[in-house]
């Protein structure tokens, strides 16, 4: 099938009528058959995103509650977001980087200095990177991506590094490959045609079919993993959620790899955005709900979740199934170096520091894993989905996370989440079941308190 027919917005609205029919009975049912954690169909999803009964509402987060346990266990991966440049040619409405923005602190990093905000990352404790891109061809080019990711690979122990670029052709993707990328992850925005339209006025990015053909173009060029999402408050949110699944399905069925990620990013305050007002809100609840559907629709992707959010709301969404979060962000190039209010993408609402933020996680309960062993070890794509879906993944990232951690408490954590943080190791350590796995797992334990680093499975 052509990619760009994958949307079809009459069957999506259908799909949501349907769904509007089901009885409180149908509902019970799909949601106690998803702790099988085999996935809903799209029209059962329309029906969950529909519950406004508070019974039902719950009963949806128990399961999802419960998936995020079985799958992920109670591991939390942790990253940061750095921003490369804010230059940009694009338009969208939304956004601070937007070309129509006279007043915004343009800049973009050399490749010395994105090294210099990598290593401000990393003494926060971080090993995992999201590169963020602005898209000016002169200036933020896809040599310009490579070369920052290579320099900061070359002088950073940065030990994953994902990318969020626009769009770009085979040939680029290649280049992206090469460097050795984690994640190629990029948002549709709305898959909903006429606000994308709206929403995107002028420059490449107002070609919608470009944007959604973007993760076919990685693919052929041998990426394998790949992340998606709608920026959610551009039109209604059901809409989007349903063709987020539809394109994941498609993938998945395509290539036999589904998104390895879907993100939830929610409007926020912009400097000098276009719109007044949040076209299409999207409220704390509503999120949760999303949240808990996408558990339940493809129990096997991982829900990334920004601090776009405040750090209370963050607590509640990581319960419900997000399995990855990112800590202490700044969005403007050279915000780890020096914060620039008019430089800045949009305003974060969680400004916790990333001490804090694992001192609460582990204070819940959650265990923060700082792990990058997949992608080296070549569990990627088919061969990540084959092992998450029976389960063997666990069997690896249970203790690599208790290994980063620990590295995360010797190097970086203060006093008080280092006392929680080794106290929930040994709580962990007790729950690997197998002996071997453990026995190992205790002795690189010992190994990383001497001083050796980045041991994994
Ligand atoms: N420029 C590239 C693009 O647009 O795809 C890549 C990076 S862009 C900076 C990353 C994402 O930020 C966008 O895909 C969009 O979803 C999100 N974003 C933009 N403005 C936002 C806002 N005001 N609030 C929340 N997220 C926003
Ligand atoms: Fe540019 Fe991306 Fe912002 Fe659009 S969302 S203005 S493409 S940086």
């Amino acid at each position: 099938m052509d990619t760009t027919k994958i949307i079809n917005e009459k069957e999506i609205m259908e799909l949501l009528e349907k769904g509007k029919k089901y009885s409180k009975n149908e509902i019970l049912n799909i949601i106690e058959k998803s702790r099988d954690c085999f996935g809903i169909t799209f029209e059962e999803a329309a029906a969950l995103l529909q519950i406004e009964d508070d019974e039902l509402l719950e009963k949806m987060f128990d399961a999802a509650r419960y998936i995020k346990e079985k799958i992920y266990g109670n591991r939390i991966v942790v990253f940061a977001p750095l921003y490369t440049s804010n230059e940009c040619t694009n338009n969208c409405l939304y956004c601070g980087f937007r070309s129509a923005n006279k007043e915004l602190h343009r800049r973009t990093l050399s490749a010395d200095e994105v090294v210099k905000e990598a290593k401000a990352i990393e003494a926060q404790g971080h090993k995992r990177i999201l590169m963020v891109c602005g898209e000016d061809e002169r200036k933020t080019d896809i040599e310009h991506i490579v070369n920052s990711v290579k320099a900061v690979y070359e002088n950073v122990d940065i030990r994953r590094i994902n990318v969020n670029s626009a769009p770009m052709t085979v040939e680029d993707f290649k280049k992206l490959k090469k460097v050795g990328i984690g994640t190629y992850q990029i948002f549709q925005e709305t898959y909903h045609r006429e606000t994308y339209k709206k929403m995107h006025p002028s420059g490449s990015k107002s070609d919608y079919d470009w944007r959604l053909t973007a993760l076919d173009r990685a693919f052929e060029a041998g990426i394998d993993d790949l992340g998606i999402g709608v920026l959610l408050g551009l039109y209604d949110y059901k809409f989007d959620v349903l063709a987020t699944l539809i394109h994941s399905d498609y993938l998945d069925n395509k290539y036999h790899v589904g998104p390895h990620t879907i993100s939830i990013p929610r409007l926020r305050p912009a400097f000098n955005s276009a719109l007044s007002e949040v076209p299409y809100p999207v409220s704390d609840h509503d999120l949760k709900k999303i949240v808990a559907v996408y558990r339940i629709a493809v129990p096997y992707t991982g829900i990334i979740l920004s601090t776009r959010e405040s750090a209370k709301l963050r607590d509640e969404l990581l319960e419900l199934g997000v399995s990855q979060i990112s800590a202490g962000s700044k969005t403007n190039p050279g915000g780890y170096e020096e914060d620039d209010s008019e430089a800045t993408q949009f305003e974060t609402s969680d400004e916790r520091s990333v001490d804090e933020v694992i001192r609460v996680a582990v204070n819940q309960g959650h265990l923060p894993s700082f792990c990058t062993a997949c992608y080296r070890a070549k569990r990627t794509g088919e061969a990540f989905m084959e092992l998450a879906k029976d389960a063997h993944i666990h069997e690896f990232c249970h203790p690599n996370a208790i290994l980063t951690f620990k590295e995360y408490l010797l190097d970086h954590a203060s006093t008080q989440t280092k006392d929680e943080g080794e106290k929930l190791i040994e709580r962990e350590l007790n729950k690997i079941v197998d002996r071997k796995i453990k026995d190992e797992t205790i002795q690189r334990l010992e190994r990383i308190e001497k001083g050796e680093r980045d041991l994994y499975f």
